[in-house]
């Protein structure tokens, strides 16, 4: 069996005085209890940002406040009237607890509602997320328990419970995919087997129940109660959170990528619904590439890469489609006598571009040329032409155009927006270019 005292910030969290106090709440003795009523002992006006809420104390609470890695409960309060001794026979209006936090050794629980203080409250804890906590913190302790058991020796430093997917960082530069695959096999075989998880509460640190592997890391002079997570035969953990009764409450974990992490290994997870939340969404996916690529999932790698090959084509012919049909317009354009050469093109190519004022540029020396691109409401635009020609005309042309630019040497370009201004703006360049 593995003694682990848990992770740094488990430490740093839960032994305190001021938490172990905490860890005697009626959400950590009974973590399976989802109502439950108490009396108000205070309530308090906070504003947090620009919203107004009510930071509620009550004698005792199943909410448990964030803390050891698990995120607070979610839930309701109910107020009962004293005149009434039959609270489930009574439609009470819910007041909605949004966070719950720890504060000078006790649970607060924040409110959108003032309740009177000395009030009678029935709460009710928002039974889906909690539960899904207690499975992914189970599931933390036992991985954390094999990735430390030998061959692997990987010590947890941190772990994060997130909104879909949660990770362990062990002290480990790389894990390889069988090592990985190994660890999730024997997680998932101990999970089977079903065996139970307690909590024990040992009086103090000198309790006689307490090795010195249970207490490891506790400050010398903490005093209190002690708090021990014990997955039989697996591990024991001293920890604040809510957990499971059984390893079978897990139903499964599957292990999903890593990533480095300052020397460290970030391992990710998912366990009991999670994982068919995550299969869910992947099968979801999957039929969206199915239809997409007209394939079956194991045709999905080579058809993207065909794909791929056959864009990278497309692409280069379509470049070289350009820079011809840019060179077959440059042609045209010098054959003709006008001194403002105007080209427009339906879409933005930086080719064409590119092409057509190469072939241009001799020609530029004396006459002036119009490059727009794009459609009505996102069009862009090049003109060019002598130096001081294009020095004195580019500010105007882009007014004209009802739209910004700027250049030098030769060459000014910008945007614009309305198609209809062109011919106003070519008229600009006619009337002041001799
Ligand atoms: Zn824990």
């Amino acid at each position: 069996m593995t003694y682990r005292t848990h992770t740094v910030f488990h430490v740093k969290i839960t032994l305190t005085s001021r938490t172990l106090r905490a860890m005697l709440l009626k959400c950590q003795k009974e973590p399976f209890l989802q109502q439950l009523t108490s009396r108000v002992i205070s309530c308090h006006e906070v504003k947090k940002g620009k919203k107004k809420h009510y930071e509620v104390v009550l004698e005792d609470t199943i909410m448990f406040a964030e803390g050891g890695g698990q995120p607070c409960d979610h839930g309701v309060l109910r107020v009962v009237p004293s005149d009434v001794s039959d609270i489930e026979k009574l439609s009470l209006t819910n007041i909605k607890v949004h966070d719950v936090q720890r504060k000078l050794g006790t649970a607060v629980h924040y409110t959108d509602n003032s309740v009177a203080v000395g009030s009678e409250v029935n709460m009710e804890v928002d039974w889906k997320r909690r539960y899904d906590h207690m499975q992914q913190h189970t599931g933390q302790h036992l991985l954390s328990a094999i990735a430390e058991q030998k061959p692997y020796n990987f010590k947890t430093v941190s772990w994060n419970l997130g909104a879909t997917i949660c990770h362990v960082e062990l002290n480990t530069p790389s894990i390889s995919d069988e090592v990985k695959s190994e660890i999730e096999q024997k997680i998932n075989s101990l999970i089977q087997s079903g065996r139970p998880v307690t909590t024990k509460v040992y009086a103090s640190k000198d309790d006689q129940g307490l090795s010195s592997a249970h207490t490891r890391g506790l400050p010398a002079d903490h005093t209190g109660p002690v708090r021990v997570i014990e997955i039989e035969g697996v591990d024991e953990n001293m920890c604040c959170g809510t957990h499971l009764n059984s390893l079978a409450q897990l139903q499964m974990i599957k292990l999903l990528h890593t990533e480095s992490k300052r020397g460290n290994t970030l391992l990710y997870f998912v366990c009991g619904d999670r994982v068919l939340k995550t299969l869910q969404s992947a099968l979801e996916v999957q039929q969206k590439l199915n239809v997409l690529l007209s394939s079956p999932p194991e045709l999905f790698a080579s058809m993207v890469e065909k794909l791929s090959k056959d864009h990278r084509t497309a692409r280069k012919n379509a470049e070289k489609l350009s820079e011809e049909l840019a060179s077959l317009h440059a042609t045209t354009l010098l054959n003709s006598t006008d001194k403002v050469l105007v080209v427009q093109r339906p879409t933005p190519d930086s080719e064409y571009s590119l092409t057509l004022q190469r072939d241009m540029r001799d020609a530029c020396e004396k006459r002036l040329l119009l490059l727009t691109m794009g459609e009505q409401g996102g069009a862009q635009f090049v003109f060019r032409g002598p130096v001081d020609v294009v020095d004195k005309l580019g500010k105007g042309l882009a007014q004209k155009l009802g739209g910004k630019g700027g250049g030098r040497d030769g060459k000014f370009q910008g945007k614009f927006t309305d198609l209809a201004m062109v011919e106003d703006a070519v008229q600009y360049l006619r009337d002041n270019f001799e």
